[in-house]
């Protein structure tokens, strides 16, 4: 009867539900194990210029269950923040980052932290403590977060973010225009650039009011002095349309799939031209 009430729905006599608290309860306990074995990685994913260049490339994380496969963070952060382990996984991921991209000249590095970790007390300082330890430049470095991290609450995420500011950190909004409040935390926080959801680049040339949206997005961003990505870029007509609209960075699959830190360094990193993505 559940599977009649269509995707998505859970009702309380669904058949399989038990099955699935099973899998979650089964995923949390590899989840918490991984973070011993440590079968995380990163991949890193080109930000491309019109021109072709890349200044910039976001770190994702990768877990490689030993069963399953490789599993997608939109599946396991969510777990992982229910479970009460995305503070040690968000040391682990920023660790990694640090490290592995710490001797990098030309390009900077972005990376996601979740709500969680904001509003926690002391994120900041335990940022600040891995940079020093690993030697980067926060000025290379861009944290990328959600309108939920931002609204969040009270005084830690506010302190939080001053500290990440004053460290010299970038401050991204990511997935911009999917919240509800979009509008009022541009005015709230200081950010540097906004980076416009995939949902909106997915629909773009399907319809003149998708179109006209993207258009004022990149024209609020401008008149905010902020700088603006489009995400999950993946034809050229989609390109084509965010350069019409104003847009001229692109991250996506047209331009470049996530990649391991290496292929990243000899792309841009070895003085060869940089116009390799295009
Ligand atoms: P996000 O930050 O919005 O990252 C973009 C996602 O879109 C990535 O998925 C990326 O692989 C995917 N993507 C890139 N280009 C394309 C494209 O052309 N088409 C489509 N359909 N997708 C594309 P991924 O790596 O599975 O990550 C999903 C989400 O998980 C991320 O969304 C981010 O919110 C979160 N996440 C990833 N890594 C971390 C991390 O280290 N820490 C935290 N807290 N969250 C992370
Ligand atoms: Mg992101
Ligand atoms: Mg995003
Ligand atoms: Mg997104």
């Amino acid at each position: 009867q559940s599977k009649a009430s269509g995707k998505g729905r859970v009702t309380f006599f669904e058949p399989g539900m038990e099955d699935a608290f099973r899998t979650r309860r089964a995923l949390e306990h590899s989840l918490r194990a991984s973070l011993t074995n440590d079968t995380f990685h990163m991949v890193y994913q080109p930000q491309v210029t019109a021109e072709g260049n890349v200044p910039a490339v976001e770190a994702l994380l990768r877990w490689s269950h030993p069963e399953l496969g490789e599993i997608s963070p939109a599946t396991f952060i969510p777990l992982a923040e229910e479970a009460g382990l995305i503070m040690a996984i968000g040391k682990l991921v920023m660790r990694r980052v640090f490290e592995e991209t710490a001797d990098w000249q030309h390009v900077r590095v972005a990376i996601n932290v979740s709500a969680i970790q904001m509003r926690t007390p002391g994120y900041a300082a335990q940022v600040m403590q891995l940079a020093a330890r690993t030697g980067i430049d926060p000025s290379r470095y861009e944290i990328e977060l959600t309108e939920t991290a931002l609204l969040g609450d009270g005084p830690a995420t506010a302190e939080n973010f001053d500290i990440l500011r004053r460290l010299g950190f970038s401050i991204v909004l990511d997935d911009f225009g999917t919240g509800y409040s979009s509008l009022s935390l541009l005015h709230r926080f200081r950010v540097d650039k906004i980076k416009i959801d995939r949902s909106f680049v997915c629909d773009l040339g399907k319809s003149e009011e998708v179109n006209a949206l993207v258009s004022a997005i990149v024209r609020l961003a401008k008149s905010f002095n902020l700088g603006v990505i489009a995400e999950g870029v993946e034809t050229e007509e989609q390109r084509q349309l965010l350069t019409r609209a104003g847009c001229t960075k692109f991250q996506g699959f047209l331009t470049g799939a996530p990649m391991p830190a290496s292929q990243i360094a000899a792309l841009v990193e070895t003085g060869a031209p940089q116009r390799r993505l295009a």
